[in-house]
């Protein structure tokens, strides 16, 4: 069972507190706010946000002390961040996809929307027009139309079309993918 410093508000693991010296300790209850993060002012009000939007109770103390904080600005110094001991584990793997991305979960596989107009990271427009499978290796492809030009009916396939752009070859594109859906525009010109 873990010990918890009163005065650090933190999970001691000896028969004393390392920081304070307190050897007044007892056992860690599930409502007792505990040391989660030590940062700076700015990543402490967006783990702040974090732990609202899912739930997590949290308070904070400069580590400057309340006095130095109001003398020379909010936005100096560190700030640590306290959730229940109840919470705590939620809240660190949110602290560490945050800040390191260390546990970040895949992505959703990305839809095809049939019959929607897609630009090409270049800029060309292009409307999918169904998906096709190759007869021989089963694999699925994309069926589209040049919505300029001379209008011609391109494949491609379905993973590639729906893949990222490649960010090695083409370092300024404007989007994320290789082919992002666009909302309501005109089928017509492109660049
Ligand atoms: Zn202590």
């Amino acid at each position: 069972m873990a010990l918890y410093c009163e005065n650090c508000m933190k999970l001691v693991d000896g028969p004393s507190c390392r920081t304070c010296r307190n050897r007044k300790l007892r056992p860690v209850e599930p409502g007792d706010f505990c040391l989660v993060a030590e940062v700076h002012y700015m990543q402490a009000e967006m783990l702040k946000e974090l732990y609202a939007d899912n739930d997590i109770p949290c308070t904070e103390r400069s580590v400057l002390g309340a006095g130095i904080t109001v003398n020379l600005g909010v936005n100096v110094g560190l700030t640590r961040l306290y959730v229940p001991y109840d919470r705590l584990e939620f809240a660190k793997e949110l602290y560490d996809v945050y800040f390191n991305g260390a546990t970040e979960t895949p992505s959703e596989p990305r839809e095809l929307l049939i019959g929607c107009v897609y630009r090409h990271f270049k800029g060309g427009l292009y409307r999918v027009e169904d998906v096709a499978k190759h007869s021989e290796t089963l694999e699925e492809y994309v069926v589209y139309r040049k919505l300029y030009g001379d209008r011609s009916l391109w494949i491609r396939p379905k993973a590639m079309f729906l893949s990222p752009v490649d960010r090695e070859k083409y370092p300024d594109a404007m989007q994320e993918y290789r082919f992002e859906p666009v909302a309501d525009e005109p089928a017509g010109t492109p660049e």
